[in-house]
């Protein structure tokens, strides 16, 4: 019998097996959730020099040591103007948020806490401390420092500092190419009409929204039946794409030819069979550069093998530095069964209560129960040797849905 590879361990060779792809140059504009393939640095001073924080008066806090205090207005400072008056003791500027400081003045007072009074004088109300509301020459970012590196993910936030420091083309890591093929002669495309003996073709679909969900677009090739010829014309033409996603015929069944197809092409298998429920028949292999997945073809297992196997292996192809779903700890609303053996993937619903989250699962889970993955927030993982949960206990849900991911698997299993 072959050896069944615990989740991390399949895991850990799919990371192994996978490289991060070349870089390419996108637009600003187009560069959203792409990963930086550059390190990126300051093009100046940020800001250029020191400027007020505040609507108010930029003046000599040495001026403010009775309170009130009457000063003399002698410049008014907009932002985009440069100041041409030093003040004197007992003078102020009047300043905008954004502009330059005066030469002389070592703090800014909000309008708040003023009162303008006649003649070009203002009351201050209120003493501040040298450097109050000030913002400092370089306090956001210096000139030639590094403010972004290679892998990091291109957020708004992200695209804000870029458009900072004028990168108006960003190097970026390149998406792989994603092909997915479904396999079966039971299967019924979806654009073929409703005929009772078949089943529709729902994993070439539900696996194309987990692909766009990370931001690449699949290619889909459609279905191919049960027979070594046919399969071996559809692989050859998968295998022109980065990422090959194969679905069904992944077992032992005497009509399941992927397997020997594949190896047929000159694959090299790295692992069949994970200790997980549901999902134990999948499949990872290479051929030079390019990756194959035989994914299960009960919809719920091949939907959470991909998030276990082909989440990290796309996340990294990408670039990205965090492979993993982001999980959270949640309380079990209910007793779980579990043979201990397997790891086990639970679909649930999450809610948020005092003190964190709640888990319900989504209903009957079997492994072609596809409503139980519309509906679920995440997987709630059950540790091989569980011998089940009870109501309350603590469990470890992967996410389902998000941008934000993680270093590591982040369960026991
Ligand atoms: P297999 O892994 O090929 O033995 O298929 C296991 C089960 O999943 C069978 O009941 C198939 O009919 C079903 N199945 C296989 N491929 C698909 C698919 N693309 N869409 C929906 N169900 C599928
Ligand atoms: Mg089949």
């Amino acid at each position: 019998m072959e050896k069944y590879l615990q989740v991390s361990e399949a895991q850990r060779v799919v990371l192994e097996s996978v490289a991060t792809m070349g870089a390419e140059q996108v637009k600003l504009e187009q560069s959203q959730g792409r990963v930086l393939a550059e390190e990126v640095r300051a093009n100046r001073d940020q800001p250029p020099f020191d400027i007020s924080a505040m609507d108010g008066y930029a003046l000599r806090s040495a001026d403010l040591a009775g309170i009130p205090a009457t000063l003399e207005i002698i410049e008014d400072i907009k932002a985009g103007d440069l100041p041409t008056k030093t003040l004197a003791p007992g003078q102020c500027a009047r300043i905008m948020t954004g502009a330059p400081m005066p030469q002389g003045a070592d703090a800014v007072i909000r309008v708040e806490d003023t009162e303008a009074l006649a003649d070009s004088r203002v009351q201050i109300n209120l003493a501040v401390k040298s450097g109050n509301d000030i913002r400092r020459l370089g306090e956001n970012m210096r000139n030639g420092e590094v403010v972004l590196t290679p892998g990091t993910t291109i957020t708004p936030g992200v695209i804000g500092v870029l458009a900072t420091v004028k990168c108006a083309q960003v190097q970026v890591y390149r998406r792989p190419r994603v092909a997915i093929l479904s396999t079966g002669n039971e299967l019924e495309g979806l654009d073929e009409p409703v005929d009772p003996n078949k089943i529709p073709n729902s994993n070439s679909y539900a696996l194309m929204g987990q692909v766009q969900a990370l931001g690449i677009e699949p290619v889909l090739l459609g279905i191919a039946r049960d027979d070594p010829e046919e399969l071996a014309r559809y692989l050859r033409r998968g295998l022109e794409y980065d990422v090959l996603l194969v679905s069904g015929g992944t077992s032992v069944g005497v009509h399941d030819y992927v397997r020997p197809t594949i190896e047929a092409l000159g694959a090299q298998m790295l692992f069949w069979r994970v200790s997980m429920k549901p999902g134990h028949p999948v499949a990872f292999g290479k051929i030079g550069e390019k990756i194959i997945f035989g994914l299960p073809g009960n919809p719920v297992s091949s939907m959470v093998c991909f998030e276990q196997f082909v989440v990290p292996a796309l996340r990294r192809m990408m670039g990205h530095a965090r492979t993993y779903r982001r999980t959270i700890e949640a309380r079990m609303t209910h007793n779980v069964k579990h043979q201990p053996g397997r790891t086990e993937f639970i679909r649930v619903l999450l809610a948020k209560e005092a003190g964190g989250y709640a888990a319900t699962s989504t209903g009957a889970q079997g492994s072609g129960m596809l409503l139980s993955m519309a509906r679920a927030d995440g997987l709630a993982v059950i540790p091989g040797d569980s011998a089940g949960l009870t109501a309350g206990n603590t469990v470890t849900v992967q996410l389902l849905d998000g941008t934000v991911f993680q270093d590591d698997a982040g369960f026991r299993e």
